[in-house]
């Protein structure tokens, strides 16, 4: 990616730094129930599902669908691209698994929902965005 978006970063903790993180292995991370096999974002202690704390660190695919979106117009910062997409979308493992993300490397107007897409990593210094592309 030539030139990077502006991004209000987050706070890494000992606790989300699998998911920022992961992208520098090309992984996008996730914490995942082991006795129930249920994937858990954002992060807790205790398995929403089965409240088992039994909880380990998981790599997915990185396929996804777009579940929705919307068309951002207003130039919210003057460097970004408009318009560009923000989307939620259901990480393929586990449907009920979603992130709010951008939609890149396609035109904002070919975006639909259904659209099968692959994630790719946007680097700033240590943190990773997950941010999704079309997949070919
Ligand atoms: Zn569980």
């Amino acid at each position: 990616m030539a030139d990077k978006p502006f991004r209000v970063l987050p706070k890494l903790t000992p606790q989300n730094e699998h998911f920022w993180c992961g992208g520098a292995q090309g992984e996008l991370r996730f914490l995942r129930c082991n006795p129930c096999g249920e994937y858990i974002h954002p992060p807790s202690p205790r398995c929403p599902k089965c409240l088992g704390k039994d909880i380990e660190i998981s790599a997915v695919s990185g396929r996804a669908q777009v579940a929705t979106y919307t068309l951002n117009y207003q130039p919210w910062v003057p460097s970004s691209d408009h318009p560009y997409v923000i989307a939620i979308v259901e990480i393929e493992e586990q449907p009920s698994l979603r992130l709010m993300t951008n939609i890149v490397n396609c035109p904002a107007e070919e975006v639909q929902i259904g659209m099968a897409v692959q994630v790719i990593f946007e680097e700033h210094e240590d943190v990773h965005i997950p941010v999704f592309e079309p997949r070919r």
